[in-house]
């Protein structure tokens, strides 16, 4: 089937193959999904509730435990989370529980239902610079304990990654601006466009201040530095997005690395029409870091897969490598050459404590007192799901702190 860059590329589930999936479950008593659920949604029990047909029930649960579960349910790499965890794979496949919290939280939007509300006691003001998942978590989490909080964001729109690095047919941007304007009817006040170098101003206006500025830029290599064919795949795939996919693109395409950022690029770029994309990764096929969605993708969407290849010179837009493992070697020439090889944080001028891009934080507090630090920038685990357990982690911090109980 013809797809369309603009079009999200899985199906939802019917009201009929929902219930059919949700029957499959085995409502295990010590629930592994739910444990292996790094924001704890808590998939065991909204899935019991939809087999009851209990939808609201259900919604609730998920929304509750995940300010953005509208957007996990898109793109968690399910198979080394929650599904990886489910009892059923024993049986036959484990439970699609990304799509029934998908079927969900869709339900909730077309009820309108209201379920993340401010908390009724003042508690004070705290600012969240960044307005990626762990900055939009730890809002929503600040505002339900009674805080005002004020997110910065250096960007037009509001998201990180969520709205300029994954692509429009795996997480449309009206999903994405729905979750935000839940959190923003909570009474969270986003500035926008407003970049922060400086902490010391914020710190008389408010009690505590969150850093959640995430790893923002993409990492290059000496090989390619000054190479007119070369292109940071973040910087290609920030262009898509802003030109909803409007854009003319190369031919042939060379991409250098083997994660979801890659597969990402790759498959926006088949999409658009270049006739030929070639990934080449470090990494051998069995330890590829991009998840199995979008490894599929890429393949369904004739995107040339080669592994166990490092760059080791490039002449031009004429690239060679040589492999990990074997005395093989391998030249490509293509009319555009991709850098997917990792991000990196940005933490001057905020005055704390930081190694490679890692914030040094105890317990999300930094060695600043009233600064705390949460997302990529205190784990390299750089996930969406990670990055709203430390949001909604680092607002648990921030309110004992401020004298409030765990
Ligand atoms: C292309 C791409 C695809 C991905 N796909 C997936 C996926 O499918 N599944 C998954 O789980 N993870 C995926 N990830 C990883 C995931 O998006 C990140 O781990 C996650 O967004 C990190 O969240 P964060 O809140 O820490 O930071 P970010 O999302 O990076 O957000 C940080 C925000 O802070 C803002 N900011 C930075 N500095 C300042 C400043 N000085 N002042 C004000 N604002 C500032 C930035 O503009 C940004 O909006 C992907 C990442 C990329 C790049
Ligand atoms: S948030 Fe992600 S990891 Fe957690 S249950 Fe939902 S799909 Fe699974």
């Amino acid at each position: 089937m013809k797809k369309d860059y603009r079009q999200e590329y899985e199906l939802p589930f019917t009201p009929l193959t929902v219930m059919h999936e949700a029957a499959r479950c085995l409502l295990c008593y010590d629930a592994p999904c739910s444990k292996a659920c790094p924001a704890q949604t808590d998939p065991a029990k909204f899935i019991r509730s939809v087999r009851f047909r209990n939808f609201k029930g259900a919604a609730e649960t998920v929304r509750k435990n995940n300010a953005l579960a509208a957007v996990c349910a898109r793109v968690c790499p399910t198979e080394k989370l929650c599904r990886q965890g489910c009892s059923r794979s024993g049986i036959d496949r484990p439970i699609e529980i990304g799509k029934i919290q998908r079927y969900v939280t869709d339900f909730e939007d077309a009820c309108g239902m209201k379920i993340l509300e401010k908390g009724s006691k003042n508690s004070g003001k705290v600012a969240i610079i960044g307005s990626g998942p762990a900055g939009l978590q730890a809002a929503a989490t600040l505002t339900e304990l009674g805080y005002d909080v004020t997110v910065f964001e250096k960007n037009e729109k509001c998201g990180g990654w969520l709205r300029y690095g994954i692509p429009e047919y795996r997480l449309p941007s009206p999903v994405l601006d729905k979750e935000i304007n839940r959190i923003a009817q909570m009474g969270v006040t986003f500035v926008t466009k407003r970049e922060i170098k400086d902490l010391q101003p914020l710190k008389s206006e408010f009690k505590a201040i969150l850093l959640a500025t995430g790893a923002s830029y993409g990492r290059t290599l000496p090989l390619f530095e000054n190479n007119k064919y070369a292109e940071l795949a973040v910087d290609v795939l920030a262009k898509i997005k802003d030109k909803n996919g409007k854009i003319s693109v190369p031919e042939s395409v060379l991409i250098i690395g083997g994660g979801d950022v890659a597969m990402d690029v790759a498959t926006s770029l088949k999409l658009l029409g270049s006739r030929s994309v070639t990934v080449v990764a470090r990494e051998q096929a069995f330890e590829f870091p991009a998840s199995s969605e979008e490894l599929k993708a890429a393949r369904e969407n004739c995107v040339s897969i080669i592994d166990g290849y490092t760059p080791v010179s490039a002449d031009g837009n004429k690239v060679t490598f040589k492999h990990v493992a074997l005395d093989a070697g391998l030249t490509i020439k293509a009319d555009k050459i991709i850098l997917a090889i990792g991000q990196r944080a940005d933490l001057e001028g905020f005055g704390v404590k930081a190694e490679n891009g890692i914030v040094h934080t105890v317990g999300y507090q930094t060695d600043d007192k009233q600064i705390f630090a949460a997302g990529d920038i205190v784990d390299g685990d750089k996930l969406v799901v990670s990055a709203i357990k430390y949001g909604k982690e680092a607002a648990h911090a921030i309110h004992a702190y401020l004298g409030g109980k765990q």
